[in-house]
């Protein structure tokens, strides 16, 4: 098991969500926690071995209310504090979690100290709330060091229990305290009575000779389409007509199989002649994309439509964003999206 380092500095960012949030007993209404009484309001916190500073933002969100603008504020929050503190805790709605964590991952290149969102399904004030839980530990793990170094170094989502990779995860339902789920990755810690620690499973593909970089340009000319019988060729032609579109995320069935129609076949061809990176994933909710394994993802592979192998739509939304931001040449963007940067796809 890893160490607690030695007092080990920890920045909590609160973003907004429910998890900031404490009842008014005398109005029933939900109002945003002062970040300023939180040892105060969870003495718990005192017992961990770690000093903590907060920032919180002065508007917080609702976490519908993200934008690719907020993660490059917050990928900056990091990186001017990144030398001062051993790790970081992203308190932030649940409903898009999993967005700004697949994003942080591609944001910050090679990180070395831990990015821990995490958030509740209940405020921090209800009797039955799971924000402490989640708080504490999301905590405790962001401390953890094997003496020398940060243990997890890479951008994670705590959520009951579960330590998973932030951009495997995706929100899995509304109401249990259980809402994330990693389907295609296992979980890098689980907390019991003991931590107990994924080894072989936490990110090690960080270049020792280079530091931080952050890349906080994302390019949002990315739309997603799930495809369903009966999608009619008005609706698709409508997305694929989208003034500046640069990058569509096709949700298609199974094993990444779509309609092998002429009109279908021939909309998304015309579409990528014209510049367009059309991206495979699975509306499953588990596995992944294999290209050419049945009839109808051949046609799909001979048009060039780039392999999203086992990646969430959230992390493939984020990625093209990122690598559209970087500006990558229009022939490299195909090899880019289908190699693993930040463990968000298998290589393979
Ligand atoms: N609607 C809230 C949000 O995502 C829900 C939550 O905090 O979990 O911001």
């Amino acid at each position: 098991m890893g160490q607690k380092s030695e007092r080990a500095k920890i920045l909590l960012i609160y973003t907004g969500g429910t998890i900031g949030m404490v009842k008014d007993y005398a109005t029933g209404a939900l109002k945003v926690f002062d970040f300023d009484e939180l040892l105060t309001k969870i003495p718990e916190l005192y017992q961990l071995e770690c000093s903590i500073s907060s920032i919180a933002f002065k508007h917080p969100l609702d976490s519908s209310n993200m934008t690719p603008l907020v993660w490059s504020k917050l990928a900056e929050i990091i990186e001017e504090n990144y030398r001062q503190f051993d790790g970081f805790v992203v308190l932030h709605g649940s409903d898009t979690m999993s967005y700004t964590a697949s994003a942080l991952s591609f944001m910050l290149e090679n990180l070395r100290k831990p990015v821990v969102l995490t958030g509740s399904q209940l405020p921090i004030g209800d009797l039955r709330t799971d924000a402490k839980e989640n708080l504490i530990t999301a905590i405790e793990i962001a401390s953890l060091s094997d003496g020398t170094e940060a243990l997890v170094q890479e951008v994670c989502l705590y959520f009951e229990y579960k330590l998973y990779r932030g951009n495997r995860t995706t929100k899995i339902n509304a109401e249990h305290f259980q809402a994330f789920n990693s389907p295609n990755y296992p979980p890098l810690v689980e907390s019991g009575v003991r931590l107990s620690i994924r080894y072989p499973y936490l990110f090690k593909g960080q270049d020792p000779l280079k530091g931080l970089v952050v890349h906080k340009k994302m390019d949002a000319n990315v739309a997603v389409l799930k495809l369903f019988p009966g999608l009619s060729k008005a609706l698709l032609n409508a997305v694929l007509n989208t003034s500046g579109l640069k990058v569509l995320v096709l949700e298609t069935f199974g094993a990444g199989n779509a309609p092998s129609e002429d009109w279908f076949i021939a909309a998304l061809r015309t579409a990528i002649e014209n510049g367009i990176h059309i991206i495979n994933v699975t509306q499953c909710s588990g596995g992944g994309v294999l290209m050419g394994q049945y009839e109808t993802s051949e046609r799909l592979r001979q048009i060039q439509l780039i392999n999203g192998k086992d990646i969430t739509t959230e992390s493939a939304v984020t990625k093209a964003m990122y690598l559209l931001g970087k500006n990558v040449p229009h022939m490299k963007f195909k090899g880019f999206f289908e190699s693993a940067l930040r463990g968000e796809m298998r290589q393979n």
